[in-house]
């Protein structure tokens, strides 16, 4: 398949849809980037790459980042963290506190922000240097040493995190955060502010589509089975109250961030990475989304 002249042919089909979508302006540092920029990637288990646009220009990958630290503390602490955080779909907003109060402080799920930063918590016991070690992670799934925190669009997150304070509290009043609340929020708004492109991400996301193996070092990340639920998780929480209509009109694993950016896995096939700034009501990219349903149906390669 030559996706190269399938990516320009559906990119310009998408050109005429108006994108009611703003850029995702909550943290201040967001609202600079220029939303007309469109980049898509694919990258497939045996190595071949296909690109388009701004495919490797990089940008905030915001909440794709929960998929790493998810796996690396899945890969170090296996079934107990089921008794810090649930394994479904939360069918609210990625950042509410509703659902929290009634199940105690244990989030529906790892991929909403309550999740996430119990998993840096968990991440804090764990590791030695957590920041430190979560980017050299990065790096060797990636195979790129340069991919990098942005303080920046920490700094702006941290200021204006008023809703990710309230989560965090909230979850330490039921004792589901164990260390101090700044040292686990500082994890939380660096990993949201790392930057990298559609490229980096379609690497970095390869282990999961070759059972848990990165084909290009035979690093063994997941076992196959851990890295099947990881794909699970995706599918049923990798986007909000929106998951359904992600698995409804693109039918692949996947995560968003509210950077504009989208990863979807096709396991033992491929990753593809788009990004395009503007986000619907859900926070997910509109055109991103846009584009995986044009490029599914038309390759017919949704899982289902
Ligand atoms: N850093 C963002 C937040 O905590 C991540 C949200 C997202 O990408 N959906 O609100």
């Amino acid at each position: 398949m030559h996706y190269e002249t399938l990516f320009q042919e559906i990119h310009s089909e998408l050109q005429s849809v108006e994108d009611p979508g703003q850029v995702g302006d909550y943290i201040p540092e967001l609202a600079h980037v220029n939303p007309d920029q469109f980049g898509v990637h694919l990258t497939t288990v045996g190595g071949e790459e296909f690109a388009f646009g701004d495919a490797e220009k990089r940008f905030s990958i915001q909440s794709i980042a929960k998929v790493f630290t998810f796996v690396l503390a899945y890969s170090r602490i296996k079934s107990s963290i089921w008794e810090r955080t649930g394994l479904e779909p939360a069918g609210t907003p990625f950042n509410s506190l509703v659902q929290l109060e009634y199940d105690r402080g244990i989030p529906r799920n790892p991929f909403i922000n309550a999740g996430a930063i119990v998993i840096c918590d968990i991440l804090a016991s764990e590791l030695a240097s957590p920041k430190e070690n979560i980017l050299s992670f990065i790096h060797r799934i990636t195979g790129t040493d340069s991919i990098d925190y942005n303080s920046k669009v920490a700094l702006s997150e941290k200021k204006t995190g008023y809703r990710n304070y309230a989560l965090v509290n909230l979850m330490k009043s039921f004792a589901n955060i164990k260390n101090d609340i700044d040292r686990v929020m500082d994890i939380y708004f660096h990993i949201c502010s790392i930057e990298m492109s559609c490229k980096e991400l379609c690497r970095s996301f390869l282990f999961l589509a070759n059972n848990g193996i990165v084909p290009f070092s035979g690093e063994q990340i997941l076992t196959a089975s851990r890295t099947k639920r990881v794909n699970a998780l995706m599918q049923t929480c990798g986007f909000y109250d929106e998951a359904g209509e992600f698995t409804f009109k693109v039918g692949l694993p996947g995560k968003s961030g509210v950077g504009g950016g989208i990863v979807a896995v096709h396991p033992e096939k491929y990753t593809i990475a788009v990004w395009s700034p503007r986000l619907n009501k859900k926070g997910n990219s509109f055109k991103g989304m846009l584009f995986l349903e044009e490029l599914t149906s038309r390759t017919s390669s949704s899982i289902f």
